[in-house]
């Protein structure tokens, strides 16, 4: 099929695309057919969120980890950074400064602990900042049921966890023993039953996957009927077994790869939110204002004290090591201005997928 029919079937609603239309979209590489391809999803984007971009503050907790996903520069076993942990004070401070900013909303995000300490440090700190009235994710990685109801019913509204691949035998290739693909299944679906708006998302460029592996990602988004999806590129760590072997695609490949699953999924979903990562903003200095134009709606200002960041690297590169968040919000504003969008200040900007979804009678797709 042409790239003008793709798109056109695309357009007549959601989830019209195969696995095998979505995989022609994911591997584009021809200029003229990307650009067509993102501008239809930026149109949908504005369809549905306007020339907005909503922001959401984030906060890295912390980098303990229980975990040892072989692509992430914070696993358990890399011996190479001074952990952390910020307080509950840190935390309400960050909080009444994203307010400052009149963000809207902010992401918690941190390595994964399981344990009673933790869920009712992450209690204490939804607590103290529901006054503020944000709108509140998490991403605290795989818990019990009981602990996303407790966290949901301290304050929290929003939950991204990634499932990282769709494939189980990725997954498996990406994880040591232990790391259960099926159980990031069941936490989708436990938040879900908690009443969470759901966020999933995956990693592309990864080594071992296909185009077709990536439109089977897009597919999942559906079926798990996600209201938010955050994703983007993987770039290696050094310190990590999988930043040893060889990356399969160059930095620019791996941006195109990350700009076409946004563009893809925007018109597969139409009606999610979708972030502009910074994983993008890694391989190009203006990799997320990209992302907005190829159908992103939602960017994850990094609003954490500046001395935490370089213990916080996922991957090699991370951006704005040194930059506050006042300088951030300035650097933003001029940058999205200059596409003609703008900061959808005091907003929480939820995913209209979930007001839409919500208010139908049959709600509980999970
Ligand atoms: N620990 C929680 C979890 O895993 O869900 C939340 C924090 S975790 C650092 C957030 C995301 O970082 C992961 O879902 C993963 O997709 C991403 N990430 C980790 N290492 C990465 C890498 N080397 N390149 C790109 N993204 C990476
Ligand atoms: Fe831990 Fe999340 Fe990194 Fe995995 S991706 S090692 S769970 S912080």
């Amino acid at each position: 099929m042409s790239v003008a029919a793709l798109i056109e079937k695309a357009l007549s609603g959601p989830r019209a695309l195969s696995v095998d239309e979505l995989a022609e979209l994911v591997a584009l590489t021809d200029p003229e057919a990307i650009r067509q391809v993102r501008a239809a999803a930026y149109a949908l984007k504005c369809r549905h969120s306007g020339r907005l971009v909503s922001m959401r503050g984030l906060i890295e907790l912390g980098n303990v980890c229980a975990k040892d996903c072989l692509y992430c520069g914070i696993r358990k076993s890399n011996a190479n950074l001074a952990r952390y942990q910020l307080t509950a004070d840190d935390v309400e401070r960050l909080a009444r400064l994203d307010a400052l900013q009149n963000y809207g909303s902010l992401v918690l995000q941190s390595g994964e602990i399981e344990g009673e300490a933790h869920t009712a440090f992450i209690e204490e700190c939804l607590r103290r900042i529901a006054p503020l009235g944000l709108g509140v994710t998490l991403s605290l990685g795989e818990q019990t049921e009981e602990v996303y109801r407790r966290w949901k019913e301290a304050g929290a509204a929003r939950y991204l966890l990634r499932i990282e691949t769709s494939s189980p035998e990725l997954y498996a290739r990406l994880h040591p023993a232990g790391h259960s693909w099926e159980r990031r299944v069941e936490c989708l679906r436990a938040l879900r039953r908690c009443g969470y708006q759901v966020g999933t998302g995956v990693m592309c460029a990864l080594p071992g996957q296909t185009p077709e592996d990536l439109a089977r990602d897009i597919v999942f988004f559906g079926d798990i009927d996600a209201d938010m999806i955050g994703m983007g590129p993987y770039i290696p760590h050094p310190d990590t077994p999988l930043g040893q072997v060889a990356p399969p695609l160059d930095n620019a490949e791996r941006l195109r790869l990350g700009l076409n699953m946004v563009a893809a999924t925007r018109l597969y979903l139409h009606d999610v939110n979708i972030a502009a990562t910074t994983a993008l903003q890694a391989l190009a200095d203006d990799g997320r204002e990209q992302g907005v134009l190829a159908g992103a709606n939602v960017m994850m200002p990094n609003i954490t004290d500046t001395k935490y960041r370089r213990s916080y690297q996922l991957y090699a590169g991370k951006p704005c090591l040194d930059e506050n968040a006042l300088a951030c919000r300035g650097c933003l504003e001029r940058r999205l201005a200059l596409l003609g969008e703008k900061i959808n200040y005091g907003q929480r900007g939820d995913s209209p997928h979930f007001h839409r979804r919500t208010s139908r009678a049959d709600g509980a797709r999970l």
